[in-house]
């Protein structure tokens, strides 16, 4: 299963991949990306890709 994971440290709360998630993983919250619905996640890296700050790296487990 592919999980998302954000460091908090490097994101600047854009709201880039709240946006381009196709599956609606991140919410904002306190102005940092926060994935809230992980198990939905399919992989695709769209938010790994567009984070302009490179916080978002998609694991595979
Ligand atoms: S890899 Fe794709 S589905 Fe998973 S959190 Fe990122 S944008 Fe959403
Ligand atoms: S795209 Fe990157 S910097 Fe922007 S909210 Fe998401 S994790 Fe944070």
């Amino acid at each position: 299963m592919p999980k998302p994971v954000v460091d908090a440290e490097k994101c600047i709360g854009c709201g880039t991949c709240v946006q381009v998630c196709p599956m609606g993983v991140f919410e904002l919250i306190d102005e940092k990306a926060v994935p809230v619905n992980v198990d939905q996640c399919v992989g695709c890296r769209a938010c790994e890709a567009q984070c302009p700050v490179q916080a978002i790296v998609v694991e595979e487990e």
